[in-house]
C-alpha cells in the first residue's frame, strides 16, 4: 500500500452512519443523527426525468467529460438566479457530487508543499482531498466563542509565502455557521489583495435561517472571479445526495485542467442523474423552501433540547442541517460506571447506553464537540436528544 492512499483515513461522518445502520439492521433501535443528508424524498419531477431519461437511447453512451452542455448551462443561469454571480457554461464542470469538485478543485490548484487555510471545524473530507494532493492543511481553529468565525486577523496570522488557497464553507458543515455579508467581503478582499485563491463550498447555500443571508464570496468582491472556484451540487438542496451530481465553477483554465483530469478519472457523470440534476436546477425552489421550513423548526426544537442539558452549550446555527454542541462540561465526569476524557469516547459511550449516534469532534479537528444532524423526522429528533438527555443528566 503506498504511504499516500494508506494514510488516508476513513470518512468518520460515514462511519458513524454505518455503524448506527449496522446495530439498527441487529434489531438495536438506534436512532441516528450522523447522516448528512436530507430525510426527504427527491421532488417527482426530477425523479420523472430521470425515468424519461432512462429510456433516451442519447442516455445510454459516453457523453461529454465536462458534463451535458444543457446541464453546464442550466448551472450557469441557476447561479446568476441564486446568488448573482454570472459565469459562462465554459466556465462550469459537472461532476460526480460535490465531493468530487473538492478533489478536483485542489488537484488542479496545488503543488506540492503548497498551504491550504482550513479553518475547523472543518468538513472531515477537505484535509483529506489536500494531502491527496500533496499540498499541506493549515487548520486555523475557531471554536463556539465566536459562533466558529475565522476572522481576517486569524487568516493574516496563519499565512506564510507558501500559502496559495482559503477553503471556505459558508452554511457550514460541521457547524452551521453563516458568515455575515460584511465579513465575507473583508475576507474575500483580503485574499484578492494576497492573491490567495479561494475554494468556496456553497452546496448548502438554500438552507439558511432567520436573517441569516447567504452571499457568494466572488458577488461580494468581483475582483475575486479570477482566482476563486465555487463548488456546488443538488445534494442538499433537492434532496439528491444520492444521484451523485455536483459542479465546479472557476477560470477557464482551471476548468479545463480540472475537466482533463475528470476525463482520465471518471469521465461523465451518470446521463440519467445529469438528466435529473437539469430538471432540478431548472425547476422552482419550492420543495428546498418546504424543507427549510422543517429543517427550521427542527433546529429551534434540538437548541433548546440540546441547551437543557447540563454541561452542553449549544449555539444555535444559522444555516445546513447540523448543530455542533460543545461537550467539554461532560469530559473527566463518571457516566455509568465509565469517565469518557475526550468526545469520541463520550460518543462511544452514548451509542451504547443511548443508542443514539452521533459524530464526536474530532472528525472535524476539533476535540471536545459533536455534531448531531436534525435532519430526521421530528418525533425521532425528540426521542433522541431524550435519550441522551437521560444518560447525560446521570454525569457526577
Ligand atoms: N461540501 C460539503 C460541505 C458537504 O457537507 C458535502 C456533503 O456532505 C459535500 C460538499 C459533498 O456533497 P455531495 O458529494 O454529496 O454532492
Amino acid at each position: 500500500m503506498s504511504a499516500r492512499i494508506g494514510g488516508i483515513s476513513e470518512s468518520a461522518t460515514l462511519a458513524v452512519d454505518a455503524k448506527a445502520k449496522a446495530l439498527k439492521a441487529a434489531g438495536r433501535p438506534v436512532i441516528g443523527f450522523g447522516a448528512g443528508e436530507p430525510d426527504f424524498p427527491t421532488p417527482q419531477p426530477v425523479v420523472d426525468a430521470a425515468i424519461a431519461a432512462c429510456s433516451d437511447p442519447r442516455n445510454h453512451r459516453y457523453s461529454p467529460a465536462s458534463g451535458l452542455p444543457e446541464l453546464r448551462e442550466a448551472v450557469a443561469a441557476k447561479t446568476l438566479r441564486d446568488s448573482g454571480y454570472q459565469v459562462e457554461p465554459s466556465q462550469v464542470l459537472i461532476t460526480n457530487g460535490g465531493k468530487q469538485a473538492v478533489y478536483q478543485a485542489f488537484a488542479a490548484l496545488l503543488d506540492p508543499g503548497d498551504e491550504v487555510l482550513l479553518p475547523a471545524p472543518y468538513w472531515t473530507t477537505y484535509p483529506e482531498a489536500i494531502t491527496l494532493a500533496e499540498g499541506k492543511p493549515v487548520v486555523v481553529p475557531t471554536d463556539d466563542s465566536t459562533g466558529y468565525l475565522a476572522s481576517v486577523e486569524q487568516l493574516e496570522a496563519a499565512r506564510t509565502p507558501r500559502t496559495k488557497v482559503l477553503l471556505f464553507n459558508s452554511p457550514s458543515n460541521p457547524t452551521g455557521a453563516v458568515y455575515p455579508p460584511e465579513q465575507i467581503a473583508a475576507i474575500g478582499r483580503w485574499a484578492v489583495e494576497h492573491g490567495i485563491w479561494v475554494i468556496t463550498d456553497e452546496i448548502y447555500e438554500h438552507l439558511v435561517y432567520g436573517d441569516a443571508e447567504h452571499v457568494s464570496m466572488p458577488v461580494a468582491v468581483p475582483e475575486l472571479a479570477d482566482t476563486c472556484v465555487v463548488l456546488n451540487g443538488v445534494a442538499k438542496t433537492y434532496a439528491m445526495t444520492g444521484w451523485r451530481v455536483g459542479w465546479m465553477i472557476g477560470p477557464n483554465d482551471v476548468i479545463k485542467a480540472s475537466t482533463n483530469l475528470q476525463s482520465h478519472l471518471s469521465s461523465n457523470v451518470a446521463n440519467v442523474s445529469q438528466r435529473a440534476a437539469l430538471e432540478a436546477v431548472s425547476g422552482p425552489l419550492d420543495a428546498v423552501a418546504e424543507m427549510r421550513s422543517a429543517f427550521d423548526r427542527r433546529r429551534r426544537k434540538i437548541v433548546d433540547l440540546l441547551s437543557a442539558i447540563p454541561g452542553v452549550s449549544c449555539p444555535e446555527p444559522e444555516g445546513a442541517f447540523y448543530v455542533y454542541p460543545s461537550v467539554k462540561g461532560l469530559l473527566g465526569k463518571e457516566i455509568r460506571g465509565q469517565r469518557p476524557q475526550t468526545s469520541v469516547e463520550l460518543a462511544e459511550i452514548v451509542l451504547e447506553q443511548a443508542e443514539v449516534a452521533v459524530v464526536p469532534g474530532e472528525a472535524f479537528g476539533t476535540p471536545g464537540y459533536f455534531r448531531l444532524s436534525y435532519a430526521l423526522g421530528d418525533d425521532d429528533l425528540a426521542e433522541g436528544v431524550g435519550r441522551v438527555a437521560e444518560l447525560l443528566g446521570e454525569a457526577k
